[in-house]
């Protein structure tokens, strides 16, 4: 188990590792005060922990049963401990001390906590998880595409959810769905945005790479331009660039609205992206945190 933590849309590269004691979820003071710009400070006598920011205070002792926030004691679930120089804390004091949500992703071992991102609040989101129940899409070995692209669409929308957004999708897991059905949802939902994930494939293994789709529209193009960045960031996988294409969804749909080819399934290099979840997970970080910049970058337009 290794504990992973991402705070805000971001991996936390920094030490430490969340880790659960007796069902209660541990996070390391440091990553959380250093990435939220909180500040730290041990008091010597008597012996306690003081975290402050935006005027509001944390108090801390290590192996007490409750915590000082704003004056208030705070029953909490698990004492504080110190583990390898670390102040480990428990995640439901964090969040309510920075006023975060947070949800732990088992498959991938990683605490993901969020803000209510002012960007994203009450936008709708309708993600489209290529493929699925009668059409598998592409098949390459034991690779099955729709199973991916559902994989990668969950992971994005629960992404959005926790950050404030309404995210819905154009079919559920084992759906199948036509095109003229997805386009249909999307009428229905009236959402700001779409996206679309798909995998790519090819007759040689040669080819691996992302490409990102718009079409049409100025708002679109810059859409794909953030999310095709955002993935980029976030994991290695050759640039073949952001393309416009008259597909389906994207030539129908009301909404701004890209399409993700993230990697061929084909492909020797991207297959290993496709087999790990923790890619996986880091793909659709990338397509949230470029989301959350284009809507940043346009405010008030959305
Ligand atoms: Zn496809």
């Amino acid at each position: 188990m290794c504990g992973r933590i991402v705070i805000n849309g971001r991996v936390w590269e920094g030490g430490g590792t969340c880790k659960w004691v007796d069902e209660v979820l541990f996070l390391p003071l440091q990553a959380a005060a250093e990435r939220l710009g909180a500040s730290c400070r041990w008091i010597a006598y008597p012996q306690h922990l003081e975290v402050e920011k935006d005027g509001k205070t944390l108090i801390l002792e290590v192996g007490a049963e409750a915590a000082q926030l704003q004056g208030e004691e705070i029953l909490l679930d698990h004492p504080v401990f110190v583990e390898k120089g670390m102040v480990m804390v428990p995640v439901t004091l964090l969040c309510r001390f920075f006023g975060l949500f947070w949800t732990y992703v088992e498959d991938v071992d990683a605490a993901v906590l969020s803000r209510t991102e002012p960007a994203l609040a009450g936008k709708r989101v309708v993600i489209d998880p290529g493929h699925g129940g009668d059409d598998p899409g592409i098949i390459s070995g034991d690779l099955v595409e729709s199973a991916f692209t559902w994989d990668v669409a969950r992971r994005l929308g629960d992404l959005l959810m926790l950050s404030g957004a309404l995210a819905a999708f154009t079919r559920q897991q084992e759906e199948t769905a036509s095109l003229a059905q997805r386009v249909k949802v999307v009428e229905e939902a009236r959402p700001d945005l779409l996206v679309s994930i798909h995998f790519n494939s090819f007759l040689c293994p040669e080819h691996n790479g992302l490409e990102t789709y718009w079409y049409s529209s100025w708002p679109a193009r810059q859409l794909a331009e953030h999310v095709h960045k955002g993935i980029l960031d976030e994991i290695e996988i050759p640039n073949r660039g952001v393309r416009e294409s008259a597909f389906h969804v994207l030539r129908h749909s009301p909404a701004v609205s890209v399409l993700v080819k993230l990697g061929f399934a084909t492909g020797a290099g991207d297959q290993q992206i496709l087999k790990d979840s923790w890619l996986r997970e880091r793909a659709a970080l990338g397509i949230f945190r470029g989301i959350r910049d284009f809507i940043e970058a346009r405010p008030g337009r959305m």
